[in-house]
């Protein structure tokens, strides 16, 4: 038995960032440090996408950069330059073997690859029982996800973006890779909130990807047969290649997640609610809130929560219970955001640095009544 004075569960993008962050603070050069992932973390399982402003921390990791946004609405199309935005994408195999090869420079850390089963915690220590081992450690942090985390409650709302992409090759160059499509609502919406992602790596190159914001998930040939017909319609394309595939699902809900949070566990990543309830996006809050969980360790408050609720919490709160009540408005609520708002300003709103007269330009632009509604349920 082996013991440490931090666990990290999961060597994905929360439990490497933590991981990273410990070990380049001299602050945890005495720690000892174990990560263990139920798997190598050798293969390409997603595609990280985000946007930012000028230079950031994964700059050397970036696989492609667009500087145009395209948005098509059933009633709008825009092709906007994002400066000083631009839209970036990682390659998670990028990500894994570049945080990997910092963290073997750790002397204080270890990485296993092992699948955690359970946890039984003491007064004093947690054991992470392992399908090969036992480790003991003071303080855990965890970023295995479960949905039932979220589906055993009633008062929030718990809708899925769920997706499956394609890296498609096509005979010729019909993509314009100076742009990437960052939603595309032209698609059936079927009562759901429906639309196409297109990010160009080249002319003949893409990744698409068939997305909804919804409570349930389709059956796989549904998301196949809306890629295929968007192909071949879209970019009048009858015949391609599939390079690469990927699929995923992330929970969106504003349910307070640092309730399972215990005495010595803590829950990180999309477990610990760190995905935008509104968008699934999750890697730029990750590199937010670890800083702050670095300090809070620091202060030797490991488990003191994270600040859940300010305005931007509320506005999603509405958003989702109009998707989940009216799943069909989505198109119509994102369509009134980009037609009234350049996407710079909606990128300043969903990364929730807009002040109080900004947010009302973006609510006052968004369909009254759904809100209204879902506004006063909320109050009564
Ligand atoms: C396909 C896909 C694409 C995405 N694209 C974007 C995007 O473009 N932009 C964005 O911001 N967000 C995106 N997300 C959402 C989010 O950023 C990612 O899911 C992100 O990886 C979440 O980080 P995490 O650390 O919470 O979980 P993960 O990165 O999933 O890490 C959890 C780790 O736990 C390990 N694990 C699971 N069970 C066990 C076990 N029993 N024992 C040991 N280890 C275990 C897994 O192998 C995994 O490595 C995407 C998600 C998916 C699935």
């Amino acid at each position: 038995m082996n013991n440490y004075d931090y666990i990290i569960i999961g060597a994905g993008a929360s439990g490497l960032l933590l991981a990273d962050a410990m070990g380049s603070d001299p602050f945890f050069s005495t720690k000892k440090i174990l990560v263990i992932d139920k798997d190598a973390k050798q293969t390409n399982d997603r595609t990280w996408c985000f946007w930012e402003k000028g230079t950031g921390q994964f700059d050397g990791l970036i696989h492609k950069a667009w500087d145009t946004i395209h948005f098509e609405g059933k009633k709008i199309s825009k092709r906007t330059k994002i400066s000083p935005y631009r839209y970036k994408m990682i390659r998670g195999i990028d990500f894994y073997n570049h945080f990997l090869n910092r963290l073997q420079k750790y002397s204080n850390i270890t990485f296993i690859q092992e699948e955690v089963v359970e946890l039984k915690e003491s007064a004093t220590e947690v054991t992470v029982l392992t399908n090969t081992a036992q480790h003991k450690g003071n303080y855990i942090f965890s970023s295995l996800f479960n949905y039932s985390m979220v589906t055993e409650q009633q008062k929030f709302p718990v809708l899925q973006q769920h997706f499956v992409g394609w890296v498609v090759k096509t005979e010729r160059p019909v993509f314009d890779e100076a742009q990437v499509t960052y939603m595309d609502f032209s698609v059936p919406q079927k009562g759901n909130t429906r639309f196409m992602y297109v990010l160009p790596y080249s002319q003949d190159t893409a990744l698409i990807e068939y997305t909804l914001f919804s409570e349930s998930l389709l059956d796989k040939r549904e998301y196949e047969e809306a890629l295929k017909t968007y192909i071949q319609q879209t970019f009048k394309c009858e015949s391609f290649t599939i390079l690469d595939t990927e699929q995923g699902s992330i929970p969106m809900t504003c349910y307070d997640f640092r309730k399972h949070h215990t005495k010595r566990v803590r829950y990180i990543g999309t477990a610990g609610g760190w995905a935008k309830p509104s968008t699934g996006y999750t890697l730029m809050s990750t590199t937010k809130k670890i800083p702050k969980l670095i300090s809070l360790i620091k202060k030797g408050k490991p488990l003191q929560p994270l600040k859940l609720k300010n305005k931007f919490w509320y506005y999603d709160l509405l958003f989702l219970d109009v998707l989940h009540t009216e799943n069909a408005r989505g198109h119509e609520i994102f369509e009134s955001l980009f037609k009234a708002r350049s996407p710079q300003g909606v990128f300043k709103f969903l990364d929730e640095e807009t002040n109080i007269w900004e947010d009302f330009t973006y609510i006052n632009a968004c369909p009254k009544t759904p809100f209204l509604k879902a506004f006063f349920k909320r109050l009564f």
